[in-house]
Order: structure tokens, then sequence, then C-alpha cells
């Protein structure tokens, strides 16, 4: 059994998520939930689909690999998926996204349950994550979860997603979010995120 966590209203009714949140991500169309039809797994799994990576808002969650089922009942469903890591403070704005979007689409009742067994790891993360994320000037993952030489001080050789090069720096352990390191590229001078192996 995994663990049932209950998502409590983001905000008094009424105060629904500004689509604006939505709208702007690139490859995050409104139409999956606006298209009438009827609640299937699949429509579900296409609204996730536009449902973006708060920190990385050009991957989606499904890209990220948190999504690990989802199950209609009638008007119900519930989607069951993992934490990217352990007080992510992402992961209480994807389950209030979730809500809203699946709401949106017409379900009565969302249940979003959390599986933290096996847990999430950088592994996860879809080819199509990975060409996303570099896409978005983010170098994915360079090596699996269980190298941990970031960790030792020992550097993985990591390609600048701008040039390709692998002439890098490490220049912070930590970028814009704890998940992600700060490096420079030598060959074209720009500095880039990249997203650790975790
Ligand atoms: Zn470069």
């Amino acid at each position: 059994m995994s663990p049932r966590t209950p998502v409590p209203r983001p905000k008094p009714s009424g105060a629904a998520l500004p689509d604006e949140i939505f709208a702007g991500f690139a490859g995050a169309p409104m139409q999956a939930r606006n298209a009438p039809g009827p609640l299937t797994e699949e429509r579900a799994r296409a609204v996730l689909a536009t449902v973006p990576d708060p920190e990385i808002p050009s991957v989606m969650l499904p890209d990220l690999g948190v999504i690990r089922g989802v199950e209609v009942t009638g008007d119900a469903v519930t989607v069951r998926m993992s934490p990217t890591y352990t007080g992510c403070p992402a992961t209480d704005l994807m389950q209030m996204m979730i809500r809203e979007q699946l709401t949106a689409t017409g379900f009565a009742s969302v249940t979003v349950d959390l599986v933290l067994s096996p847990p999430w790891s950088s592994d996860d993360i879809t080819a199509e994550g990975r060409r996303k994320m570099a896409a978005a000037g983010i170098a994915p993952p360079a090596h699996r979860a269980t190298d941990k030489r970031h960790l030792t001080g020992t550097l993985p050789d990591v390609a600048c997603p701008h040039c390709g090069s692998a002439d890098t720096v490490m220049t912070s352990a930590f970028g814009a979010t704890a998940c992600k390191a700060l490096w420079r590229c030598n060959a074209c001078q720009e500095p880039f995120d990249y997203f650790k192996c975790i």
C-alpha cells in the first residue's frame, strides 16, 4: 500500500490557479482539458502531459517520470505520483496543479497518492524529458543515479547544453534549485544549470 496523502484545496473556492501559470509553457496546450469527451484514463494522461515541472516549466510531469499510475472509475480519477526527492518544495505545487487541471477537465473526484517506494531518481527522466531539459539550457543528468561522484568531489563529464563542448567546469554546487548545480562552459563561456544525478 502506498501512503495516501489527502491533498487539501490550495485556496478557497473561486481562487483557482490562474491559467497563465500553465498557458505560457511551451508544449502545454490547454486543449486536452477543454476538449469535450469521455473521462477516460487516456484523457487524464493527456491532461497530465500538460502539467509542467514547476522548476523546469518546459518539462512536463510524465517527462520527469513521476507519474506512477492513473486509474479512472466513472468520474473519479486517482493519480499515483512520486515526489522528485524527499522534501522537494515543488511536490506540493505539482499535486495542486494535477488537482486543478483534472478538476477543470470534469473529474468530480481527484485523488493524488504519493508513491514513496520505489523512490524516484533522475534515472526516471525520459529521453523526451532530457531533450527538453537540454533545449531549456539545463544539462540533463550525465550518469546513473547510483553514480555519486558529485557527492565525493569527483565531478562527472558534463556536456554544455548550449554548444555541446565537454570543456566545462562546476562553479557552484547549487544552482537555481537544490537539485541543480551551476556550471560554466569554457568553450562558449555560457553558464548553465546541471541537473544532478539524484
Ligand atoms: Zn558551451
